[in-house]
């Protein structure tokens, strides 16, 4: 050590994400000439990118590849001058500006902040799956369906998510049972339609996971009824969990506004309870979740954020 210190980054705009929220953002940023810098986290693309199809982006009539889309994202941001970088942001600080986001490999200064940080699935919090994870528990169909080539798998949930990578698991496995705690699905009447029809997709209604059964790999579930309490076992391979999402916010605890689920509170200009600071996406929405709802996120919080600099 020779007692010197290196001076943080200065950048007019850092953008946390690399989904749709954040690379449009980055798109918007970049065309307003603000060189931004992204931070993406681990998983470029954000959850998009594990989708195998989107279907209901518009410009793509036959669907597009979650990851193909957030590429096409991010090379349309990078053409007008954003750097992305995929690595974690481990803290913020919001109570003085510049802010300073402290990332593994450096610390950044900004004038401005732009929260993208996107979602993460919930867990069943039952015995056996954590311990069984990467052995048969999955969050992933896109990533994990193909080890389940020949195999029975069940996915846990009734909405969109879990209607969606049931049909998507039909590719490789040869019997899907979806488990839903209710007797009537939350998904879209499409996918509905879709899944009741396939002759390799079943119904365990009325039924919650209690354990997740296994060795060293999964070999079943324990299931139990919710409405006679009636237990059972039903032997599968594999399961995936699609039981919806929490936002990734923790590290602006105690710093932004946030309602009862941890999102981040914003009003429609994007702007969060601090002057500077933007969020969009999954972090700041719980209700719409789309890909093409944050992506206009994004935009607007981008083109929010310009005007804040202009007037700083
Ligand atoms: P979601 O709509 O919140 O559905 C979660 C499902 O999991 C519900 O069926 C819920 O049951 C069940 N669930 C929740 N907690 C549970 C628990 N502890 N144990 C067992 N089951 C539990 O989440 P999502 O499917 O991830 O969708 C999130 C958003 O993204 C939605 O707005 C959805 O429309 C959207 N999305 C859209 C598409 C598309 O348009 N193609 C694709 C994927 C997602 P209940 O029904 O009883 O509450």
């Amino acid at each position: 050590m020779d007692g010197s210190t290196i001076s943080p980054q200065h950048e007019k705009v850092v953008i946390l994400g690399s989904g749709p929220a954040g690379l449009s953002a980055a798109l918007y940023a970049a065309r307003a000439e603000l060189n931004p810098l992204v931070i993406g986290g681990i998983e470029p693309g954000g959850q998009a990118s594990l989708t195998d199809t989107i279907e209901n982006y518009p410009g793509f009539p036959d669907g597009i590849g979650g990851a193909e889309l957030g590429d096409l994202f991010q090379k349309q941001a990078e053409r007008f001058g954003a750097r992305v970088l995929f690595e974690m942001a481990s803290a913020v600080k919001l109570n003085q500006h510049p802010f300073e986001v402290t990332t593994d490999s450096g610390i950044y200064t900004t004038d401005s902040l732009i929260i993208a940080t996107g979602a993460s699935p919930v867990h069943l919090n039952v015995p056996g799956e954590k311990e069984f994870t990467g052995k048969g528990v999955s969050y992933c169909a896109t990533c994990d369906g193909w080890f389940f080539k020949g195999k029975s798998v069940a996915v846990v949930g009734g909405g969109d998510s879990a209607i969606e990578e049931a049909l998507f698991l039909t590719r490789f496995a040869t019997s899907v049972t979806i488990i839903h705690r209710r007797d009537s699905l939350r998904a879209g009447a499409i996918l509905q339609k879709r899944a009741k029809e396939h002759p390799a997709i079943s119904f365990a209604w009325n039924s919650v996971v209690d354990e997740v059964l296994g060795v060293t790999k999964v070999t079943g579930l324990r299931l139990k009824n919710t409405v006679t309490g009636e237990q059972s076992t039903l032997p599968v391979d594999g399961v995936f969990i699609f039981i919806g999402h929490t936002p990734n916010t923790g590290m602006f605890t105690g710093q932004l506004d946030m309602d009862d689920k941890d999102v981040i509170k914003v009003n429609n200009l994007l702007e969060t309870s601090v002057p500077g600071v933007f969020a969009a996406g999954e972090a700041a929405d719980s209700h719409f979740r789309q890909v093409i709802t944050s992506a206009g996120m994004g935009a607007a919080a981008a083109i929010q954020a310009t005007h804040y600099l202009e007037n700083l």
